[in-house]
């Protein structure tokens, strides 16, 4: 029985659109993946019935007893997989988790440090747009002019320059390791707290495959959706039980009301998914696929920020063709790859524009494609991008890409209209 579709065929009609978009279109946002049926599932149950502000055991509210169990599940399995002490799993996503910890650790008016928006850095790390930099005084670092890539003995400089209360690490749009002891060492030297938001690296992380920040960070934030591949949400780490605690009240009452307990089931259900050996396998092909894309691009004449990616994404510099990302990513949509318009380091055009594209594996390593295919993607990337004009090269790059979308099918279990 399909309840959606009878009470609400608009919106049933809808979501099967979206799920054949998905299925037909080669993903390459860095940000997306597609979460397990499971995850689903555990999502669009009744728990979005229930109300429970407060924490597991400690609840505003009567008829908590299993979804009590089921929060502690999901704060037990985020402690394990990043060897946390302590967990809060309700921020409703990544800006809310980001938020909290700012309410936590800053005054209005304190300074603290983050990456360039244009850099790699993310809106919520002090962008006058946001907030984070509405309220507190954002100085930010970016990367060198040079490498591309971080340059620690700057972000020190700019610290003990600018003192500030908080020094923030971790990027939306940064391919290689971030070195989290050199963090360390330069909030030590100024007495700063260091926060690690990893909202795009956490399942790398949770598998070894980048290190680990929750040793070196006094708190860390993640999105539960990216390379973790759970759904849409955020969480909060620490290794201080003290600021664990004071984390939990700025998300409830601080900023948030009832936890959505319908996700965190889902974050349950993925945190569990990536505890499993298979998972790890996974994020070490996510790196193998950005990393065959990455020598394929270059191999075809395309300079990559920073000249390659040590993670699950990169970026195109599109300065070397004459082209903007903008156009870019009307070009690659023409033929079914949906990837990002992004700034470059030092980008002379306007976020609107860009001469960057940012592109990314997680997703379709979740469709089970390898380093060949990948190579195959960055191949129908080049062609359209160098060919702009050619509509029977995009033609053939739509088939090639139909091909693949073929061969690799998303939801194989699920028939269009199952789901709802
Ligand atoms: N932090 C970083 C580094 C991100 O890249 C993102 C999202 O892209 C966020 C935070 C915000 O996450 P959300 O969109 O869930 O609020």
């Amino acid at each position: 029985i399909s309840f959606l579709a009878n009470t609400d065929p608009a919106i049933a009609g809808l979501i099967n659109q979206e799920l054949e978009r998905q299925r037909s279109n080669i993903e390459l946002i860095a940000s997306e993946n597609f979460t397990s049926p499971a995850v689903m599932a555990a999502q669009g149950s009744v728990l979005t019935n229930k109300y429970a502000e407060g924490l597991p055991s400690k609840r505003y509210y009567g008829g908590c007893e299993i979804v009590d169990e089921i929060e502690a599940i999901a704060i037990d399995r985020a402690k394990q997989l990043f060897g946390a002490e302590h967990a809060n799993v309700q921020p409703h996503s990544g800006a809310q988790a980001n938020f909290a910890v700012f309410l936590t650790l800053l005054e209005p008016g304190d300074t603290f440090m983050g990456m360039d928006l244009s850099h790699g850095g993310h809106l919520t790390h002090g962008s006058p747009v946001n907030v984070s930099g509405k309220w507190f005084k954002a100085v930010h670092y970016g990367v060198s002019p040079e490498t591309e890539q971080l340059d620690y003995d700057m972000v020190r400089e700019l610290a003990l320059k600018h003192r500030p209360k908080l020094l923030v690490c971790g990027y939306s749009a940064y391919p290689r390791v971030i070195q989290f002891d050199k963090f360390r060492a330069i909030a030590d030297e100024i007495g700063a707290y260091l926060f690690a938001d990893i909202a795009h690296i956490a399942g790398l992380v949770a598998t070894g495959h980048h290190p680990n920040p929750i040793p070196f960070c006094d708190v860390v934030t993640t999105t539960t959706h990216k390379t973790l591949r759970g759904p849409r949400g955020g969480l909060i780490l620490t290794r201080d039980a003290e600021l664990g605690k004071k984390l939990d009240k700025a998300v409830f009452p601080g900023t948030q009301g009832g936890p959505l307990e319908h996700v965190i089931a889902g974050k349950a259900v993925a945190f569990g998914e990536a505890l499993k050996p298979e998972f790890k396998a996974y994020s070490g092909a996510v790196i193998a696929n950005a990393q065959a894309m990455a020598t394929q691009l270059q191999k075809r004449g395309f300079k990559l920020v920073s000249d390659g990616t040590d993670n699950h994404l990169m970026l195109i510099d599109l300065r070397c063709i004459g082209m903007t990302g903008k156009v870019a990513d009307l070009l690659v949509s023409g033929v079914n790859i949906t990837a990002n318009k992004n700034t470059v380091p030092f980008d002379p055009t306007s976020p609107f524009v860009t001469s960057g594209l940012r592109v990314g594996s997680p997703a379709m390593t979740t469709r089970g494609l390898g380093t060949e295919e990948f190579r195959e993607i960055a191949d129908i990337i080049a062609d359209r991008l160098l060919n702009p004009e050619d509509e029977a090269v995009q033609e053939t790059c739509k088939q090639r890409v139909a091909t693949l979308c073929d061969r690799f099918p998303l939801y194989p279990d699920l028939y269009t209209g199952q789901a709802l």
